[in-house]
């Protein structure tokens, strides 16, 4: 029995646990990674984008570099990752990209892409990490989904399925390695303040014919009974809760951030 299995209060983010964060270079990644690092020292930035590595030294975390659109690079990512640091104790799949087009318009690569680096590449890390994590008894993985996991909405067909993909696979993961001390959930926010919302306003005005600066308050708020938006700070800490002593019995769940989105 290891020691985290032995002391309940110490599962949670110690100095010496190990964190791997995609897409950490900027948005939610980045106000995640600043939040585990502010408890361990043991933090991994990973993004496509090399500004992760600024973001990473900012923060005291280390930065490997790598594409997630390429199935051989995630390999090379998590057995790099695991040989530099061993076992990963906590995941946060949480890379991302937006494409706004119609089905009929919506181009094969592109398609291919996001359910590359939002679906497969979260299953290949999980893949990579569950068995440090069920031989040491203790583990996390939270998939940072969204409310598109749970309802759709028009013009974002590949986004929707890789997000509904990523809510299926975390349900059978948690269900998978419950019993080694190991859960996994996904966070499934409504909008979000970062730039991968930011990018879709010029989008979303064209397809819906109307001025970009109705956009926010007349589609991206438009369903929410919140008029906000979510801030990348609280995402994080309901990850850090996720990872924390109180949320041992929550696994395979849908913590939804969407200003009551969905309630309707
Ligand atoms: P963002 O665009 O600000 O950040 C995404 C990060 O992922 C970037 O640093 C980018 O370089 C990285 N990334 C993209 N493609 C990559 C690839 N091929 N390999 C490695 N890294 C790659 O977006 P964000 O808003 O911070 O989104 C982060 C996550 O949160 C995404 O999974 C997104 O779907 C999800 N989400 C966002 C919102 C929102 O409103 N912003 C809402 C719900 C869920």
């Amino acid at each position: 029995m290891t020691a985290r299995q032995e002391d309940p209060e110490s599962m949670t983010v110690a100095n010496d646990t190990t964190v791997l964060v995609t897409g950490a270079g900027r948005g939610i990644g980045e106000a995640v990674a600043t939040a585990f690092a502010a408890k361990s020292g043991r933090v991994i930035v990973t993004d496509i984008d090399p500004a992760g590595e600024a973001v990473a030294e900012a923060i005291g975390a280390a930065f490997v570099e790598a594409d997630l659109s390429d199935m051989d690079a995630v390999r090379n990512l998590s057995s790099r990752v695991i040989a530099d640091f061993g076992p990963i104790d906590i995941l946060i799949n949480n890379a991302g990209l937006q494409h706004v087009s119609a089905i009929d318009e919506f181009p094969d690569d592109m398609w291919s892409r996001i359910i590359q680096v939002m679906l497969t590449a979260p299953f290949q890390l999980m893949k990579a990490v569950l068995p440090g994590m069920k031989q040491q008894g203790w583990g996390r993985v939270v998939n940072i989904a969204s409310v598109h996991g749970l309802i759709a909405s028009p013009f974002k067909g590949a986004y929707i399925a890789a997000k509904h993909g990523l809510v299926g696979l975390t349900k059978t993961a948690a269900l998978e390695v419950a019993a080694y001390g190991v859960t996994v959930n996904a966070i499934c926010p409504g909008y979000v303040n970062t730039a991968l919302v930011r990018n879709q306003i010029a989008d979303l005005a064209r397809i819906r014919g109307i001025p970009e600066s109705e956009v926010v308050e007349r589609v991206i708020l438009e369903p929410a009974a919140v008029k906000r938006m979510v801030e990348p700070k609280e995402v994080a800490r309901m990850a850090l809760f996720l990872v924390g002593p109180d949320a041992r019995s929550i696994t395979g769940s849908m913590q939804v951030m969407d200003g009551g989105w969905t309630a309707r």
